[in-house]
Parts: structure tokens; sequence; C-alpha cells
């Protein structure tokens, strides 16, 4: 009978003779004390695995070791003990062939796995248990569904094959925030992906030079954090009461004054109640939002402090002469 050394030989003679035919695949070292080799699917998907066999190889797995510059460790941790369960599978017989294949198959079957650290860290530090995220590995899409209250969003993100040199691409599937909020949302985020990928147009003089960076977390993060879980309870700053009504459905039944204005700075006020800020002294030095200090600039409201005072004086005089009528009449 073979010894195990003599069953390891032969293997790897045929290793040498068929993993060059395998494409994407590099061997670069094959000795009884160790093979090395990379796998290539592209630019993002690809790893050094190097294998190593005990004197009891083949009625014991091979141990597998793999390394990435562009896989986090995490993902490569998981797929390690994926690898160890296949070749467990394979005990007695000739494994390494098997499993090249399985980890190369791993890479073209789940080209998620780039976004694999973030896409952990979006569940563990945004998502409560009421929300929902599904990988969709064929499409190379996230899909989320996040809640507050009553109010809900469900969007996808598309994760291209060039990430993270390329930005994610964001659709919002199905939501029941106001139209307004909505567009804003997505406008929104769609520009935060973009600074990502991006260098700004005008470079300060000491920065690094630009790199791009992630955009599936940042864009989550603006999203779920930012517009969803704080928009739902939102108050007004100027009298403290919930800006959407508690029911969603009444966001079109609400009274004009109660209707939903977004600033410059992100708060939501009611339109009566900015309105009544707005239209009130002092106007020189601007408005400033009462909840961030933040200049407000709103479209509905863009003009001049001269003008605003001049507009103001003359309705105070108007309403003092309306009161000198009274007066009179009285
Ligand atoms: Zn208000
Ligand atoms: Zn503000």
């Amino acid at each position: 009978m073979a010894s195990n050394r003599e069953i390891l030989m032969s293997e790897l003679e045929q290793v040498k003779q068929k993993l060059p035919n395998i494409e994407g695949v590099t061997l670069e070292g094959c000795l009884p004390e160790i093979v090395r080799l990379h796998i290539y699917v592209d630019e993002m998907r690809q790893m050094t695995c190097v294998m190593q066999f005990l004197e009891t190889y083949p009625t014991e797995p091979v141990v597998v070791e793999l390394k990435s510059k562009t896989l986090t460790e995490k993902l490569l941790d998981g797929v390690v003990k994926l690898c160890d369960a296949e070749a467990r599978k394979y005990i007695g017989q000739k494994q390494v062939i098997l499993l090249v294949n399985f980890l190369k198959q791993f890479l073209i079957d789940n080209p998620l796995c780039i976004v694999n650290d973030e896409v952990g860290k979006v569940k563990k530090e945004l998502l409560s248990d009421e929300d929902k995220c599904k990988l969709m590995q064929s499409a190379s899409q996230v899909l989320l569904k996040v809640r507050e209250e009553e109010y809900y969003m469900s969007f996808k993100i598309s994760v291209p094959a060039q990430y993270p040199k390329q930005q994610i691409q964001l659709e919002i599937t199905e939501n029941n925030f106001p139209d307004i909020l909505k567009i804003n949302f997505l406008g929104q985020a769609i520009e935060i992906a973009r600074q990502c990928v991006q260098p700004p147009l005008k470079k300060k003089p000491k920065e690094p030079p630009f790199e791009p960076k992630p955009s599936l977390y940042p864009v989550c993060e603006y999203l779920i954090k930012e517009c969803i879980k704080r928009y739902a309870k939102e108050t007004c700053p100027l009298c403290n009461e919930r800006v959407l009504p508690q029911n969603p459905e009444d966001v079109t039944k609400l009274d004009k004054r109660k209707r939903i204005e977004r600033v410059y700075c992100g708060h939501l006020f009611h339109y009566f109640c900015l309105y009544k800020f707005m239209k009130s002294p002092p106007f020189s030095a601007g408005k400033f939002c009462p909840t961030c200090g933040k200049q407000i600039f709103h479209d509905k409201f863009k003009v001049s402090a001269e003008l605003q005072e001049a507009r103001w004086a003359h309705k105070q005089a108007r309403q003092r002469e309306l009161a000198e009528v009274v007066d009179f009449l009285e």
C-alpha cells in the first residue's frame, strides 16, 4: 500500500499539470511542505492561498491559509472555515484541485464579498431588530428595509465590480415618507456616494492625494440614521411638536400651517412656525436655526434683510393705523 507521503507526491504531480489550466489560477510553489497559488477573478476578487499537509493527509483535511490585498481578514477567516468544511467532504481523496475550484467558485458566486465588512457594520451599528437586510449575490445587490414607528423605506444598493473605485448605485423602491423628503434623501445620498469616489473640485494644498473611499456604509449611515430613524420623530425647533404626523397617511391632510418645511441645515419646521419666525425681527444678522445655530436659507424666504426690515416696519405701521382706526370707531 502507498504511504501518505507517496499519495501526496502523486497528487502534487497532478497539481503541477492541471492547475495552470484553470483560468485565473497561478501556481507559485508546489512542494510537499507547502503549496502556494493565486486565484484571480477580477481586480477586487483575488486571493493568495497557502496549503499545508499534515503527516496524516489525506485522511485529515488540508490546512488552508488565505491572504488578500483587497478582501478583509474577517471575510477570509470565514472562507477558511468554509474551506475546511469542504475539505472534510473529500477525506482520503486528493483535495488540492477540488479546493482551488471551490475557492474560485466562491469568489464568482459571491460578488458582495467585497463589501462583507461594510454590510456587517451596517447591520450591527445602524439596523434594529425589525429592520431587514438581504443580500442578492447573483445581482450584486443589498436590499434594505428600514422602519421607524409607522414610517419605512426600502432601498436597493447595487455594488459594481469596480467597487470601491466606482460608487454604489442607489434606488428607493418603497417608502411612505412625504415626496419632498424622499427626493431630498435620495439626492443627498447620491451626492454622498459621489463624493466618496470623485475628488473635490478645489484641492486643499496640504491634503494628501485623493483616494476613492467605500461608499456603501456612508450612504446607509446617512439614509438610516440621518433620514429614516431621525425624521419620523423630528420635532419643530420652534414649537417642539412633531412635524411628520404619527400616521403617515395624514400627511396629505395636513393643515396648511402645519405643512412640512425642510431648511438648509436639515431641520424640519411647520410652515407657519417658520413663516412667523422669518417674518419677525431682528433681520439684520440673518436668521438662525434654534436647534443647530446654522443660518436658515429657504427658497420661500429669500429676501434681503433690508427688505425684510422695510416690510416688517410697513406691516407694523399698517397695524398701528388699523389700531388707530379701531380706537377712533370705538
Ligand atoms: Zn412648529
Ligand atoms: Zn438646524
